[in-house]
């Protein structure tokens, strides 16, 4: 059986709700499609220790202010999922799950959306469905694999996999990545003095300064875009600034000299990891933090191309399928979309656009 609406809105996090809640005053007839069994997108899944990088205050969407935590803390995950439950409640967004969209297809006029649970036919469709799902682990050029993966005896994990360091107690582990995910995941181990953690990274870490949070980098994101769009030099945006925002547990741990970071190892043993100079560690467990790509394999069939094999996008519209809109992936759909204070202003462009093409 089909069913009909305006819209089809694939992803149920904060950026499918913050969709919900602007087609929801534009007065469309939408559902909201997701995968999880329970609210809350990715944030249901992070590790135990993670906080937001920003206060309460600037880490709301649409509409709801994000209630503030007691304390000097910035909230974690926890609080994130509590406050995406309840705003879905709120404003009584139509969120059907688990629903898993398999295949997205043009069909004529309409866009035919292909689920696990059924078929919808909608006039446009929001694609919301975040980077989490798609853990991204380096290759080296010419192989499909890092050199060794396949060898390494011990554990092997992502980010995705990553829950607390007593996991790993006693254990000898290799952190992967010099990004945010990797300054977390490696500062929340030393929290545990029988782990012996060897940090390795591609280049140097770069920490940004300790008073810049996540309303800094919102700015220097919306700076770049506007700088942008305005035809002027490109400011460089957040990644001018650095790559790891020296959120408490990191400074902590940079400052009691625990955070030292080693160069990047060429290739996997059995035991360990060897450098290009031969010299080897042996180790238990390797977590790659190495970042995610956009989940989008349900558009293959739109065959849509663009650069880094994701949709080109007019603002959140892609090129190539004026009816389908993306957000929330990157800053290639709107400064700082993927975070919960950035999403909001693309939701609503993308749903202003999605009212005209339907003539409301
Ligand atoms: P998600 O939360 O991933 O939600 C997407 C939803 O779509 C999920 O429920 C998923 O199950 C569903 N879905 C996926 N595929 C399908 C499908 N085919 N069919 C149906 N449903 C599907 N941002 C901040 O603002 N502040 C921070 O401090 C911050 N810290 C972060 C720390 C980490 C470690 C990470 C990884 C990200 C952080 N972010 C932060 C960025 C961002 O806010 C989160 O990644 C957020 O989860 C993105 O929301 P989203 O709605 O785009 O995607």
């Amino acid at each position: 059986m089909t069913t009909r609406t305006d819209v089809v809105v694939i992803g149920g996090g904060q950026a499918g709700l913050a969709a919900g809640y602007h087609l929801r005053r534009k007065k469309l007839d939408f559902v909201i499609l997701d995968a999880q069994g329970t609210p809350g997108g990715a944030w249901q899944h992070t590790w135990d220790s993670l906080h937001l990088f920003s206060p309460a205050a600037f880490s709301s969407l649409p509409g709801r202010p994000m209630p503030a935590r007691p304390g000097p803390e910035y909230p974690g995950a926890g609080h994130v999922v509590e406050y995406l439950s309840d705003y879905e409640q709120r404003y009584d967004l139509p969120v059907h799950r688990p629903v898993r969209v398999r295949r997205v297809r043009r069909d004529g006029d309409r866009l035919r959306v292909e689920t696990d649970t059924g078929v919808w036919s909608a006039r446009a469709v929001v694609s919301a469905t975040g980077t989490w799902w798609r853990p991204f682990l380096p290759a080296v050029p010419g192989r499909n694999a890092f050199p060794g993966r396949n060898a390494f005896a011990g554990r092997q994990l992502h980010t995705t996999g990553y829950r607390r360091p007593a996991d790993f107690a006693g254990q000898r582990v290799v952190v992967v990545g010099g990004g945010n995910s990797g300054a977390q995941i490696a500062a929340d181990l030393t929290t545990h003095d029988d782990i012996d953690l060897t940090w390795a990274t591609q280049r140097p870490p770069r920490f940004l300064a300790d008073d810049i949070d996540g309303r800094a980098l919102f700015d220097a994101a919306t700076a770049r875009r506007r700088a942008l769009d305005e035809g002027r030099t490109d400011t460089g945006g957040v990644a001018s600034l650095g790559d790891i925002v020296a959120v408490p547990p990191v400074r902590e741990a940079r400052d009691a000299g625990l955070l030292k970071a080693s160069p990047m190892f060429t290739r996997l043993t059995a035991e360990g990891i060897e450098w290009a100079d031969g010299t080897r560690a042996a180790a238990d467990a390797v977590i790659w933090c190495t970042g995610f790509r956009p989940a989008l394999s349900h558009l293959a069939p739109l065959g849509l191309r663009g650069p880094r094999g994701h949709a080109l996008t007019h603002g959140t519209r892609a090129v190539e399928e004026p009816r389908l809109h993306l957000l929330g992936y990157g800053d290639w759909t709107g400064p700082a979309s993927a975070t919960l204070i950035g999403v909001g202003r693309p939701a609503r462009d993308a749903a202003g656009e999605i009212a005209e093409l339907l003539g409301r």
